[in-house]
Order: structure tokens, then C-alpha cells, then sequence
């Protein structure tokens, strides 16, 4: 099974997909080239940070599933070869879940948001982003939102991380009795 986390940035992706890998040995998470700069205490394994040449030679060859122009760089899912018997999990944005949607409409789609937009900027400001990125993040959100209401996407509202996660557990359990 394929498993999408979209979200605005802020909204908690990457911490909760973090939690879920780490709770659940039977999901496999896709790592994303990108050719943004690795952040201040991002983990090296949060992804492949490629040039953009070397992210356009995996273009030409064939190497992405999806990928997207987002912001001022580039994030692209590699074509993946996953453990037999994983769900595979991809944490990318909304064009690209509507890219895996398409390949496989039995995806479970997970939209991640925050209560409000003040919520979303303040994690933002306390990640660390810059203020022109955290500008940029805002001003997507929108867009983002409508996209995933049009993909009908399962909405997580993480205001208490414990129970978002417990909601997402929930929709995979829910979507593996679907599937199998
Ligand atoms: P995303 O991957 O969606 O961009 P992150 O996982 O990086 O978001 O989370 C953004 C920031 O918000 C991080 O500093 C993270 O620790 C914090 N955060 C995530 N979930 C919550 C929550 N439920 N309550 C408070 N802070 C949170
Ligand atoms: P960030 O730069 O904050 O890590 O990621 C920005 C956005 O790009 C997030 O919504 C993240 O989920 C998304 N993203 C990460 N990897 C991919 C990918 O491979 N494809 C797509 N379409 N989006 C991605």
C-alpha cells in the first residue's frame, strides 16, 4: 500500500512521519532527493541533497516518479525498490500526492494541517526558517488546502501531536483492513 503525508510546511510532517517509522516496522519511507541546502540540525538522511545538475541528470535518466519545482528548488521521489510486504510512505507535497494518486488511486492520501495559520507561522519562526521562506510557506498554504480538499484527502488537524499520530495510525489500520 502507498501512503502520502501532505502537508503545509509547519503543519508537522516530518514530525510526525518520524513517529510513525519509528512505531511501525512494516512502513517504508521513501527518501526524497532535493537541491535545497541541508537546514541547521536537519538530519543527513533527511534526504538525498543533490546539485542541480546531478537532480536533472536523475531526470533525464528516468529516475523520479514525481517531482516538483517547489519554491526556488527542486524535490523529486525516486523510483524505489521497498522491502516486500511494506506500505511505503512518502512525505512530499500536494502535486506530487496528486502525482501518486494517479499511479495508484487506492493511495491513502493524509493531509496534515495546523488549527490556524498563526500556529503555522510561529513553528515555522521556531524551526528556524527565515523570514522570507516562512512568507513563502504562508502564502502556499492556501493553494495546498484547496488542492487536497479537490484530491479528497483525509485532513489531520496536529494540535496535539500525540493524538494526530493516533489519528494517522488509525486511517493506515482502517486502509490495511481496505487493502488486505
Ligand atoms: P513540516 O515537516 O510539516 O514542515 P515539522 O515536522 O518540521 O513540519 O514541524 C515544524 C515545527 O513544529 C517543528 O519545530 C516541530 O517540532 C513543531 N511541531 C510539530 N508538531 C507539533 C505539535 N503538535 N505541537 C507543537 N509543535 C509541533
Ligand atoms: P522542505 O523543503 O520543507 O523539506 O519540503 C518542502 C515541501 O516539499 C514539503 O511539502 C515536502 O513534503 C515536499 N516534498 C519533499 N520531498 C518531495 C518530493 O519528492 N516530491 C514532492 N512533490 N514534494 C516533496
Amino acid at each position: 500500500m502507498n501512503i502520502v503525508i501532505a502537508g503545509p510546511g509547519g503543519a508537522g510532517k516530518g514530525t510526525l512521519v518520524g513517529r510513525l517509522m519509528a512505531r511501525d516496522p512494516n512502513l517504508w519511507l521513501s527518501r526524497s532527493w532535493t537541491t535545497r541546502a541541508q537546514r541547521p540540525g536537519e538530519a543527513d538522511d533527511a534526504y538525498v541533497f543533490a546539485t542541480p545538475e546531478e537532480f536533472q541528470a536523475h531526470v533525464d535518466a528516468g529516475g523520479f516518479v514525481e517531482w516538483v519545482e517547489f519554491l526556488d528548488y527542486r524535490q523529486g521521489t525516486p523510483v524505489a525498490d521497498p522491502p516486500e510486504g511494506t506500505d511505503v510512505v512518502y512525505e512530499i507535497d500536494v502535486h506530487g500526492a496528486k502525482a501518486i494518486l494517479e499511479h495508484d488511486p487506492d493511495a491513502l492520501f493524509v493531509f496534515v494541517t495546523t488549527p490556524t495559520p498563526e500556529i503555522q507561522e510561529a513553528r515555522l519562526r521556531g524551526r528556524g526558517d527565515p523570514p522570507e521562506i516562512i512568507a513563502k510557506r504562508l502564502a502556499k498554504a492556501a493553494e495546498e488546502h484547496d488542492l487536497a480538499r479537490s484530491l479528497r484527502a483525509h485532513v489531520v488537524v496536529n494540535d496535539d501531536l500525540i493524538q494526530a499520530l493516533h489519528e494517522i495510525e488509525a486511517l493506515v489500520a482502517d486502509a490495511r483492513a481496505r487493502v488486505g
